[in-house]
């Protein structure tokens, strides 16, 4: 300054540092407590809503895996996490699903295979111990129940589309009355012979349009029940009633009859009536459930008319398409 050096000299204490410092080093302990709370909460959420669901749907897809197709996986999480859950009960119960028609598929199959097999190994035996029994008729009985039970397994695929729901009928115009006496026939000699009486009431012959093997299956599913139920006098009557153009065909028993509270579930699946049997009856309580399947698909009337102790009379009605003298 006019030709003068100036010298300008600043100084301060250097204490304060120390303070802020301080001030500094309990500010970063507050952070990192801050920090560490914050961390610890966003470790639990993502336990809570990430972690912990994928580890219960991880147990529930195990025990799925090993054969419980019952589960439910829950549906907590994030959205993706409950839409996988979802996703993954769905297939569990469309495994469950199939899994019961399977089920169901080979309990239909030792049913329907029962009847047939039975009828050729009865023959069969007749024909070995009785001599005068080894005869053309007796060899048609087996050839026709082997027919009927390679038609059997044809349609045993068709009863499990049947209890799902995506049975076809095959429907055809055929007599009922000739379909009745064939499957008559069949068992006739043979349980004659144990001393059963079977009565077939028709004066008409009678066309009606249905599935023909599946309604053979329906009256021989009704036969065999009467058969196994009847009473002391072994005594069945099969009658065919014609009434306006509706042909109504009944198969009658003199057995116990049906107790009114269990009437309304023997159609059901697996539903077998407690009680001990004059004979033994290895039923599995699927006969009539398929009887009920085949006359619903069809469309026509059925039921049972029981009084305790006075016998049944299992019946069906159809509509006729053509009548034929006898
Ligand atoms: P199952 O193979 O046991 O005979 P069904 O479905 O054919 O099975 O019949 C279901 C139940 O209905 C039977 O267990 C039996 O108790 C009863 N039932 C069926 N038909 C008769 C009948 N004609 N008389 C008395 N009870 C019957």
């Amino acid at each position: 300054m006019n030709g003068k050096d100036v010298v300008i000299v600043l100084s301060t204490a250097l204490t304060p540092l120390f303070a802020t410092r301080e001030i500094l080093n309990v500010e970063t302990m507050y952070v990192c407590a801050v920090m560490l709370v914050v961390s610890i909460l966003l470790a639990v959420l993502i336990y809570r809503k990430i972690s912990r669901p994928i580890m219960n749907t991880n147990k529930t897809a195990m025990s799925l895996a090993g054969g419980n197709y019952d589960v439910k996986f829950e549906s907590n999480g994030y959205r993706e996490i409950r839409e996988l859950n979802d996703t993954l009960t769905f297939a569990a119960s469309e495994l469950n699903k199939t899994e019961s028609l399977r089920r169901d598929l080979m309990a239909n199959i030792s049913h329907d295979l029962r009847t047939p097999l039975t009828m050729i190994r009865g023959y069969a035996e007749l024909m070995r111990d009785i001599p005068g029994e080894n005869n053309s008729d007796n060899l048609q009985i087996i050839i026709d129940e082997t027919n009927r039970l390679s038609n059997l397994v044809t349609d045993i695929l068709d009863i499990s589309k049947l209890q799902s729901g995506v049975m076809k009928l095959n429907e055809t115009e055929f007599s009922i009355t000739d379909t009745i006496k064939a499957v008559l026939n069949r068992y006739r000699k043979l349980k004659e012979l144990e001393g059963y009486k079977i009565e077939f009431e028709s004066d008409k012959n009678v066309y009606i349009k249905a599935d023909a093997i599946k309604m053979s299956q329906v009256v021989y599913n009704l036969l065999n029940n009467a058969i196994n139920y009847t009473g002391d006098d072994k005594k069945i009557t099969v009658r065919q009633i014609i009434k306006d153009r509706k042909v109504r065909i009944e198969i009658e028993d003199t057995g116990e009859g049906i107790d009114p509270k269990d009437i309304k579930f023997i159609w059901d699946r697996y539903y077998k009536v407690d009680k001990t049997h004059k004979r033994p009856v290895s039923g599995t309580g699927l006969g009539l459930s398929i009887v009920k399947n085949i006359l619903e698909l069809h469309g026509f009337d059925y039921g049972v008319i029981s009084d305790k102790g006075k016998g049944s009379v299992f019946y069906f009605q159809a509509d006729i398409s053509k009548i034929d003298n006898i």
